[in-house]
């Protein structure tokens, strides 16, 4: 589903991709560890074109990615986004949040968008929210608002951007519950996070980067209880 093969990128001067190369699977889950700054969001954000990149190659269920944007709202289709920061938009409902992309970008027509709305609104566990605004919402609901609308889309990859990391405690596992059974419904997923207890449980490999490059790549069994590098022994022993 998704092939990157050496992939740079600078800001600047700055070289926050130093040759990343991966390739995740139909229906795979792959959890993306490493240090603050090492270049996670980026990497991922090239996925769906939200980040360009200066050489190497990607490709996602068969296209390639290019400049060109026709091609661009091709790859947004199939790839799903999910933000730490949920990035809803406040003056909308949680309805019109889910239906708006469905609407204007896939022309659907309005009823079937909100049938389709509620379904999922049902799926994250908070049909009942449905007409309120976003600010209305606690954080752990907001988030699963905005996996509702990802999935909106209909995409094929969810990519997922340390989507705990802004919640409470206690908010946190209704959100990995969701990604969860997905999970389990067969999405092909790419989650940056340090929940250990998820990428245990959920990933079919675990991978770190750190300093632009990925260091290893192995099931969590490996990843966490026997890692080969020196680099993720010390950052396993930071997180654990
Ligand atoms: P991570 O998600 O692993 O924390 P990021 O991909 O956000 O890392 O960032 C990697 C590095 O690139 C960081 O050092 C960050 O400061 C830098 N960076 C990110 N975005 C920009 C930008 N728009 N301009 C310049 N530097 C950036
Ligand atoms: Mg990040």
């Amino acid at each position: 589903m998704i092939i990157a093969e050496n992939v740079h990128k600078w800001y600047g001067k700055f070289h926050v991709l130093q040759g990343v190369s991966l390739r995740v699977n139909r229906k795979e889950v792959v959890v993306l560890m490493g240090p603050s700054g090492s270049g996670k969001s980026t990497f991922i954000r090239t996925f769906n074109a939200l980040e360009e990149y200066q050489q190497g190659r990607i490709e996602i269920d068969g296209i390639t990615i290019s400049h060109d944007l026709r091609n661009i709202e091709a790859i947004r289709r199939e790839v799903g986004m999910v933000f730490q920061q949920f990035n809803l938009f406040p003056h909308l409902t949680v309805l019109q949040n889910i239906t708006l992309a469905p609407i204007w970008v896939r022309r659907s027509p309005k009823i079937q968008a909100q049938e389709s709305a509620m379904k999922l609104l049902e799926r994250v566990g908070i049909l009942e929210q449905a007409h309120k605004y976003p600010g209305q919402l606690s954080g752990g609901q907001q988030q699963r608002v905005a996996i509702a609308r990802a999935l909106a889309m209909q995409p094929k990859i969810m990519l997922f951007d340390e989507p705990t990391s802004a919640l409470d405690p206690e908010m946190v596992r209704e959100v990995l519950d969701v990604m969860r059974s997905l999970a389990r419904d067969g999405m092909t997923m790419v989650v940056v996070t340090h929940e250990v207890g998820f990428a245990r449980e959920v990933a079919d490999r675990v991978i770190l980067m750190d300093s632009g490059t990925l260091v290893e790549s192995a099931t969590p069994e490996t990843f966490f209880s026997n890692p080969k590098e020196e680099r993720t022994r010390k950052f396993l022993s930071q997180i654990l």
